[in-house]
């Protein structure tokens, strides 16, 4: 259920991945996973803790063998029902959640790993730590490095073979969290600077609505839907991606001939019978009004906004993101109105 399709096939796909099947023992970690990379830019592969973002990275790479499935890289297979391309030839960088640097060797030393040393190789290498922003760092070990550099040692390490695609594993879950958002935006300068195609994994929704050009999001083992984030974010293509995305209400009604009446209005539907409709706090004002129908049961400041939690008539709970400006107190009178909200069969 890929929404990538509208790119025109002009050139091969940098990930083509079918049916991808793998268990471990019980657990199924990959269950029909498919995805579509193309070239250039950033896809990030989102989800829970537990869906299998590593295990299709590693079987991405090349270092499990799938039960099911095929992928291709840049055209070319690397794993099908009679292939199994090992992993030094696949073209394939990755970028390891523990960075997996070798703690006896030199920066210099990690970074040409696996890069054959006559003089074009040299100059990747080179290259490569001066396009992180390590240059003169060379002869230090990774003891000798912030987390921020050993991360920068590993992705200069996997972008040296010149890889059609690189695979980034939760790059920053091990740095603090001030640190975060600079070297995020760091690290896509990089990958830009270095015209790379990128495949990074997140468990955090902002990060990778905030980080890319398309988002994948995994759900039990499969890609529940891929887009753009600002489509994802407005138009996701069921109740469980709305929620995983970003701050959702949820109000349950019948829909008919095309509309569904909700105690917060009435609104457009392409579906029949049960539904749901999302709405998301930001969609929703909130206007103090002594006959207003509605009642204030809570509300957090934050400064820059904040979210205000009324009770409808019937009953419904829903929350309003307002800016600061709104004065409303609990048990106050209002009205409830919504801008735009998503319909999904119940
Ligand atoms: P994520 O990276 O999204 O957190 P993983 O791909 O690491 O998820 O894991 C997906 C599922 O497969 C989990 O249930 C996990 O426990 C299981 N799993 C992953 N690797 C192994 C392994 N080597 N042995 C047994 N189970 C594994
Ligand atoms: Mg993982």
């Amino acid at each position: 259920m890929t929404s990538q399709t509208e790119h025109p096939p002009t050139e091969p796909l940098a990930i083509r991945a079918r049916g991808l099947v793998k268990r471990y023992g019980d657990a199924t970690a990959l269950d029909d996973f498919s995805l579509d990379v193309w070239s250039g830019g950033i896809l990030t592969l989102v989800g829970p803790s537990g869906c299998g973002k590593t295990t299709s990275l590693r079987v991405i790479a090349g270092f499990e063998a799938p039960e099911r499935g095929t992928v291709d890289i840049r055209g070319r297979q690397v794993v099908g029902a009679d292939t199994m391309l090992p992993p030094e030839r696949r073209k394939v960088g990755m970028v390891f959640q523990d960075y997996a640097l070798f703690p006896h060797m030199s920066v210099a030393r990690n970074v040409a790993y696996g890069v054959a040393t006559d003089t074009e190789k040299r100059r990747r290498v080179r290259d490569s730590i001066e396009l992180v922003g390590l240059a003169g760092l060379e002869d230090r070990l990774p003891s000798e490095l912030s987390g921020g550099q050993q991360q920068r040692v590993a992705l200069a390490r996997a972008l040296a073979p010149n890889p059609d695609v690189i695979l980034l594993d939760e790059p920053f879950s091990n740095l603090d969290a001030s640190l975060r958002d600079r070297v995020r935006r760091d690290l896509r300068d990089i990958l830009v600077e270095a015209n790379a195609t990128a495949v990074f994994v997140t468990h955090d929704q902002e990060e990778a609505l905030a980080m890319s050009d398309m988002v994948a999001v995994m759900h039990n083992g499969r890609v529940v839907q891929a887009a753009t984030p600002r489509e994802l974010y407005t138009s996701p293509a069921d109740a469980w991606v709305a929620g995983f995305l970003g701050d959702a209400d949820f109000i349950p009604g019948h829909a008919h001939q095309g509309r569904v009446d909700t105690p917060v209005g009435t609104f457009a539907t392409p579906h029949d019978g049960r539904i749901v409709v999302m709405i998301r706090p930001e969609d929703i004002s909130v206007i103090p009004d002594p006959d207003g129908d509605a009642v204030v049961v809570d509300r957090e400041f934050f400064g820059h906004d904040q979210l205000i939690t009324v009770c409808l008539p019937g009953g419904t709970l829903l929350r309003a993101r307002s800016g600061p400006g709104t004065v409303v107190t609990p048990s106050q009178r209002v009205w409830v109105k919504v801008g735009s909200a998503v319909t999904f069969p119940a």
